[in-house]
This record gives structure tokens, C-alpha cells and sequence, in this order.
């Protein structure tokens, strides 16, 4: 028999590190001490596995997934890390020794928010998944010194805030002192003496990557995967001159110019930010990672003739794609590969994942610009670019336009290269987030591509996972399915399904009303406390949260906040159902039209939470600093989940299934992944209002008159009115005027006056479901119970089992 000594081995392992690693007296340790004290036990738990996992990966020459990211937007570890290990009982007894409780101690982590939103999510989600099915993978990125920015709300508007996440270190990550890469910039290129012989890139400088593990534990399992980050740091030969002569201030800002390149990450997410830096980090972390890759292969394999049998490599988003020039350039330049077998292995190693149907948010980088970065590269893309459209003329002899539409290099004005033309070229497989998502991109920004390898393309539909999502962030709820189903939908959710025939268990539904409660209390709280504001836990709390973005539409959420505000008004005896409107989001700081919208919200909600002619019957709150473990609150307090994406406009969105997967009702358009949801919960348990992708495009093309609805819809136009006219702006009465033009004047490009009738009358269908409690709580828990399928291991399973071919070993 194994006697259970867990418990007290987690404390005196807390203990030992109170005194050895944090070197603080057990007795005066705050919640600060206590924490790093048992994050320090729980991660010599961790090395040790981990040390199993890889040694275990090396043995059998395991064929592994690279899965190369800008972004990871993790959050917090320790809970999760102890809910991996199975430690939480003996965590919250080692902490209770010194009057702590596990919350006190989470709650002192920073967020660790290496992305900006729904991509960098994804990321994570993903790395927890990959862990879990215990696959032979690794996540690349940027160990950024500041991650995204934190946002605070001054006079109504955002203020961005630096996010020192690193300033007391942290205790998940292992700096990797032997492992470094140098990757080189600029200079010029020697070319062969003779043709196809091997170029020679003569850099101009060169900055080595440093490597930072973080663990990444599975849960169910001992396996643990590797989230490696790169810091860039400057050669230590560099400044040696400067400092030598004693001119220190010199010799920092030489090594500045090379360590800013993982200093930040670009706060945005679907714009190329167009900066040189921002080329430099994409190429820094990849080239990077890449000679790692090659590194690892070659350790264990004699050959790189074979690494598309050993490794499969994914691109998420463009942000890697030059990791396919960056590969050829490798296997050519420096091991001498013939360039067609280079290419051979190099396709079939890639597959990239699209996130962005927008033409506008596409990637490209100016001949020039990577001309002057990275000049091998360029001729490397033009090799490629030539063979490409020749095999592409082949196929449609004399149509000009089809290799214009196809080409890696955009002419007509400055010549650019075309990241998405790079990767798709450069990849055996390529996938979009959703099945809308998946058909739009074949039928739209990627027919070209599809008409020359229709079987290239496929849908991946996103998840998210259940571990986070809902086992850490909703721990009331959790207990009430683990009391129902048993713990296994942890690991395999499709058990949720057992759920529809518990939705006609009266106790059930009780049971379950009441957890919600417990949390939209939880969530009243942490609104109280951020800003000030008190509402209503009994009230309908109706949500929107996710980047701020034109295209996501917070500001038709607002227009119909103030058409009811204006309702409530002119029929103050209304029978009106009491409503918490909540906002939470970071906008881009580059974005004008976004940081007006977060200061409308708070200008209306200043109007409406302190009219006292609307009382208790309208709140409208806006939580700030909207990150990882914001979500983690809001997500299971939320009744209604606010996706109102024009249609064809959001991929997918993961936001959507965090809610749903915590019993809220989705009020969206056929759009993404809410087309998915709708098919899993019935259409009874959504809300479903709005143009389809189809009319959308059908109106742009016949020519779309806001103009017009406005002067027909007297609802929408007291609206806009009071917006443009300053009613809550009386200070300054023009503030919002360019808010209103845009829609009236500059084309309404994103469909809110098209829409807003239908989602307005939609809101009063969800009034009415909400008064019948018992049939919101049989609505809630479809949602629950239908989103089995929306679970990360069941995304990731099929990429292991179609993609990249790798084994899950659990
Ligand atoms: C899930 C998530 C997102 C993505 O939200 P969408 O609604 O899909 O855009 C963005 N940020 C954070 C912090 C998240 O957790």
C-alpha cells in the first residue's frame, strides 16, 4: 500500500523553500512568500516530469509538432498547475498554515499576457490541450519583457499602462542557460560563382536568442509539454569597445538596439503594425526556433533528409511565415540540400492556420524594408515566387490576372511581400478556425490557391479548454457536474452531453440556477470593486467582452443600450426586465475609432447609471483591464453572451464558447463559430438575429444606404441624434459626431444600421425567455451540455490526426 504523504510533503517542501528560496522566516511569510514558497514545490514537481516526458520523447525519436506563435496569452499558472497535479487539498492546507487561503495566494500571480486576444487564447488553449493528450510538442515564441498593455479608464477614456509581468520574476519558467541561437539581420548576399550553388548572406549583425522554458503541464496525465521563449540578447563581443573606453552610456544603448527586439509585444491583432521592429522580432523568434528544431532532429537523427517525417511545424497566422524562406535558407545555404529536395521537405513540414477573412488585415512587408532586414530571405521568396508561378501558369495558360491574384510579391505601387501567398505556398495543409470560416476562404481570399490544391484546404473549428474555462474559473458549477456526471468531462467533454435529459430534473435546475447565482455575485463584486458601481445580481446580466474592434460591433450593443434607456423614458410604467449591460475590452492604442467607442460606453453609462428615472431597471458597467483572468470571473457570471459580428467577419471567436460553456445564452449573428454552437445547443437556446454572410455581400455589392434607414427608423434615429447631438457629451457636444458620420455618412462599413432592428427586437425575444426563469435555466443548461465538441482536445485531436500527424499518447 502507498501511504498518501502528499500533503505533508507539499508542505514541508513549502516549508523548506520558505527558508532556502524565498529566505524569509516561516513565521513572517505574507500571501507574497507563501506563494512563491509553494509555487516553488509545486514546480520541482513539475521539472520532474517534465525531465520524464522528454527523456521519454527522446528514446523513441517521437515524432513532434512545432507549433510557432507571436502570441501566448497564458494567464495565471499556479492554479492550474495545481489542479494539474491533483494538489489543490494539500496546497490549501499548506497555505492554511499560514492563514492563507488558496485565493489569497492566486490572486498575487500576475497575468502572464504574452498576446493581445483571441489568437494568443487560442494559443494557450492549445498548449493545455497538446500537454494533456500528451503530445510530443513544443510551443516557440517571444519571451517579451512587457506583454499587453494594462489598461486603466481616466475621465472615460483607456490609458495605457507598461506590464512588468517579469519585474519579480516567476517561478514557471526555466532559463535554459546552454541553449542559444544567434540570428543575423541585414548586410548583403554573395551570390554563387555559379548557378545553384550556395549563397553566401553576409550579415550585418547578429543578436543571439536566448532560450526560457515554460512547463506546460497536462492534466489526467504525467505528461508535461514546453512553451519555449526567446529573449533576444546582444552578443557579449558588441559592446565590448565602448565599455572598454569607459563610455557605459554608449555601451547600453548598443545593447539596447539588439535586446528591444523582445522588449514589447505590438498591442494589436490584426493589423501589421508596419514597423521594422515588428519584422524583426517575427524573424528573430523563428529563425530561432527553427535552428532549434534542426538542432533536436539532427540529435537524434543522422540526416535531415527525413525531417518532414520527424516534425511537423505550425504556423499560427502569418506572424512565422518567413520560418518557410527561413527553412530553405537553412537546409540549402547551410547544409548544402539541393533546393528541390529542400523544398520537398519543406512543404511537407509547414501547415499554417488563416485567422482573418479581412483583406485589410492580411500581412505584407515592403520588397524594400525586407530587402534591407533580411536580404537572403528575399531572394530565397523570389525563388520560390518564380517556380510557384510557372507551375501556376501551367495551369491556366495566358491569364494574367490569375498569377497577379497568386503571386507572393504584390506590384502596382510599392511592391510588397504577401505573408499569406508565403505560407499557404510554403505548406502541405492549411486550415480556418470555423466552418464558415473554412468555406469563406476557399470561396473568397483563397480561391485562387483552393482552384490549384482544393485538397490542401480544411476547417479546424476552434475550442477552448475545459480545464481553465470551466473546472478552475468555475469551480461552483464544476462541483455540480462532478456531483451529476462524475469528474470525466474534464478530459473528454463530450460528457456534458449527459446533461440534456438532467435539464428536466427540477433539482437540477435549481441546483444549477443557484451556482450561476453564486457567480453573477462574484461578478457584482468585482464590478463594485473596479468601478465603483453597484447592480443588481438579480438583474439579467447581458455581456460583451473581446477586443474592441468596429467589426465586433460593442457600439450596436450601445445603440441598443440607448434605445432602451430612451424606451425606459417614454414609458417609465413599463413592465421593463431589469438589465446589467456589461462591457469589458482593450482597444488597440493606435486605434481612434475603438478608444472612442470605450469612451461613448462611458459616457452613456454615466448618463444611465445616475438617472434616477431608470433606477435599477438599466445598468451599464465597464470593467477594465479585460485579460486572461478577468475572463476567468466574468465568463461564469454572464447570462447573455453579446457575439454580434457583422456576418463573414469574425473566424471563429473562442469568447462564444467560454460563455456558452458556463450556461449563457449567445444573442449573435450567423457568424464563426456561433453557426457551430447554434447547430450544437438547437436554435430554441440561441438568439440568432441579423443579415447572413450572403445579404451582406449582396448589399455592399448593390450599394448599401445607411442613409436610408436612418430616416425610415425613428427608433434608430433618436439614437444617433442624441449621440451626434451630445447628449452624453454635453461638455463637449461634438465629441462623437465622427462617430455617427462614420455610420451615416462614411458608409456604416460593418452593417450596424442594417442590423440594428433585427437585434433590438431579438433583445426583447431574450426579455421575454428571461422572465420564464425555468425555461432560461433548461436554455442554460442545453448550452452547457451542447458543447462537448467545442473542448480544445477535440480540436487538437484532429489536427494530431489530419495535419500533423502526430500520435496522442494518454
Ligand atoms: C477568449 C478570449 C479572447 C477572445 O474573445 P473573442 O470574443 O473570441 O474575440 C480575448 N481575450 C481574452 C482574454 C480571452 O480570454
Amino acid at each position: 500500500m502507498k501511504p498518501n504523504t502528499t500533503e505533508t510533503d507539499l508542505a514541508t517542501a513549502t516549508e523548506r523553500h520558505l527558508l532556502n528560496t524565498v529566505g524569509v522566516a516561516p513565521d513572517q511569510a505574507g500571501a507574497p512568500e507563501v506563494l512563491q514558497a509553494v509555487s516553488q514545490a509545486v514546480r520541482e514537481q513539475l521539472s520532474q516530469r517534465w525531465v520524464r516526458t522528454q527523456a521519454n520523447d527522446r528514446a523513441t525519436k517521437a515524432r513532434r509538432v512545432y507549433y510557432l506563435s507571436m502570441e501566448f496569452l497564458i494567464g495565471r499558472t499556479f492554479g492550474n498547475a495545481l489542479a494539474s497535479l491533483g494538489l489543490q487539498g494539500d496546497a490549501a492546507a499548506a497555505a492554511e498554515k499560514h492563514a492563507k487561503t488558496l485565493e489569497d495566494l492566486a490572486a498575487g500571480e500576475p497575468d502572464a499576457a504574452l498576446g493581445n486576444g483571441g489568437l494568443g487564447r487560442l494559443a494557450a488553449c492549445f498548449l493545455d490541450s497538446m500537454a494533456t493528450l500528451g503530445l510530443p510538442s513544443f510551443g516557440y515564441g517571444i519571451r517579451y519583457e512587457y506583454g499587453m498593455f494594462a489598461q486603466s479608464i481616466q475621465g472615460g477614456r483607456q490609458v495605457e499602462h507598461p506590464d512588468s509581468w517579469l519585474e519579480n520574476g516567476t517561478p514557471w519558467e526555466f532559463p535554459r542557460a546552454g541553449i542559444g541561437y544567434p540570428v543575423c539581420f541585414g548586410g548583403w548576399v554573395e551570390q554563387p560563382a555559379l548557378p545553384g550553388g550556395k549563397a553566401q548572406w553576409r550579415p550585418a549583425a547578429e543578436v543571439n536568442a536566448k532560450a526560457y522554458d515554460m512547463v506546460i503541464p497536462g492534466h489526467g496525465t504525467d505528461k508535461v509539454s514546453t512553451l519555449r521563449l526567446w529573449k533576444a540578447v546582444a552578443p557579449a563581443h558588441i559592446d565590448l569597445h565602448a565599455f572598454n573606453s569607459g563610455d557605459y552610456a554608449r555601451a547600453a544603448e548598443v545593447k539596447n538596439q539588439f535586446e528591444n527586439i523582445s522588449w514589447v509585444l505590438y498591442p494589436n491583432d490584426s493589423t501589421p503594425a508596419g514597423r521594422e521592429l515588428r519584422l524583426r522580432q517575427e524573424y528573430f523568434f523563428t529563425s530561432a526556433s527553427i535552428q532549434d528544431i534542426l538542432a533536436r532532429h539532427l540529435e537524434e537523427h543522422p540526416t535531415l533528409d527525413n525531417l518532414h517525417e520527424k516534425v511537423a511545424i505550425h504556423l499560427n497566422d502569418t506572424h512565422p511565415a518567413i520560418g518557410v524562406a527561413e527553412l530553405m535558407r537553412l537546409l540549402v545555404d547551410q547544409h548544402g540540400m539541393a533546393w528541390e529536395a529542400a523544398w520537398k521537405i519543406t512543404q511537407q513540414t509547414f501547415s499554417y492556420t488563416n485567422h482573418t477573412l479581412m483583406p485589410e488585415a492580411l500581412e505584407t512587408w515592403a520588397v524594400d524594408l525586407m530587402h534591407h532586414v533580411l536580404p537572403r530571405h528575399l531572394d530565397i521568396i523570389f525563388r520560390i515566387n518564380h517556380e510557384f508561378l510557372a507551375f501556376a501558369a501551367s495551369k491556366k495558360p495566358d491569364d494574367v490576372e490569375f498569377l497577379r491574384r497568386l503571386s507572393l510579391v504584390s506590384e502596382g505601387g510599392e511592391k510588397r511581400v504577401r505573408m499569406a501567398n508565403l505560407s499557404i505556398v510554403g505548406s502541405h495543409m492549411i486550415n480556418g478556425v470555423s466552418q464558415l470560416h473554412s468555406d469563406l476562404l476557399v470561396q473568397t481570399i483563397f480561391s485562387d490557391f483552393a482552384y490549384l490544391w482544393p485538397e490542401r484546404f480544411t476547417n479546424m473549428t476552434n475550442g477552448v479548454t475545459p480545464r481553465r474555462w470551466l473546472a478552475q474559473a468555475n469551480p461552483k458549477l464544476s462541483s455540480l457536474l462532478d456531483q451529476t456526471l462524475g469528474q470525466g468531462w474534464r478530459l473528454n467533454l463530450d460528457e456534458l452531453a449527459k446533461l440534456k435529459t438532467a435539464g428536466d430534473n427540477s433539482s437540477f435546475r435549481i441546483a444549477f440556477a443557484e451556482a450561476k447565482q453564486h457567480n453573477k455575485s462574484r461578478l457584482a463584486a468585482l464590478i463594485h470593486k473596479t468601478i465603483g458601481l453597484q447592480v443588481d445580481p438579480t438583474s439579467l446580466f447581458d455581456v460583451q467582452v473581446k477586443r474592441i474592434h468596429e467589426y465586433k460591433r460593442q457600439l450596436l450593443n450601445l445603440l441598443h443600450v440607448i434605445t432602451r434607456y430612451q424606451e425606459i423614458l417614454d414609458n417609465p410604467n413599463g413592465d421593463w426586465q431589469p438589465r446589467t449591460v456589461i462591457f469589458a475590452g482593450k482597444a488597440a492604442s493606435s486605434y481612434h475609432m475603438a478608444k472612442q467607442i470605450i469612451r461613448l460606453i462611458h459616457d452613456v453609462a454615466a448618463v444611465i447609471n445616475n438617472d434616477r428615472r431608470v433606477g435599477d431597471r438599466l445598468k451599464l458597467a465597464f470593467i477594465p483591464n479585460y485579460g486572461v483572468s478577468v475572463a476567468e470571473v466574468i465568463m461564469p457570471g454572464a447570462e447573455l453572451s453579446e457575439q454580434i459580428s457583422t456576418a463573414g467577419t469574425e473566424a471563429s471567436g473562442t469568447g462564444n464558447m467560454k460563455l456558452a460553456l458556463n450556461g449563457a445564452l449567445t444573442i449573435g449573428t450567423l457568424d464563426g463559430a456561433n453557426i457551430e454552437i447554434g447547430q450544437a445547443v438547437g436554435d430554441d437556446n440561441i438568439f440568432i438575429f441579423g443579415l447572413r454572410t450572403p445579404e451582406v455581400e449582396a448589399q455592399r455589392r448593390a450599394g448599401y444606404q445607411p442613409m436610408r434607414i436612418y430616416e425610415e427608423n425613428a427608433r434608430l434615429k433618436s439614437v444617433l441624434d442624441a449621440i451626434a447631438s451630445g447628449a452624453f457629451s454635453p461638455d463637449e457636444p461634438d465629441r462623437y459626431r465622427g462617430v455617427v458620420d462614420a455610420l451615416l455618412w462614411g458608409g456604416d462599413h460593418y452593417f450596424l444600421l442594417a442590423d440594428y432592428d433585427s437585434y433590438v427586437s431579438t433583445q426583447l425575444q431574450v426579455d421575454r425567455r428571461f422572465r420564464d426563469r425555468d425555461a432560461w435555466a433548461r436554455s442554460a443548461i442545453a448550452n452547457v451540455a451542447g458543447m462537448g465538441p467545442f473542448s480544445a482536445d477535440r480540436t487538437i485531436g484532429q489536427y494530431a490526426e489530419q495535419i500533423w500527424h502526430v500520435q496522442p499518447r494518454r
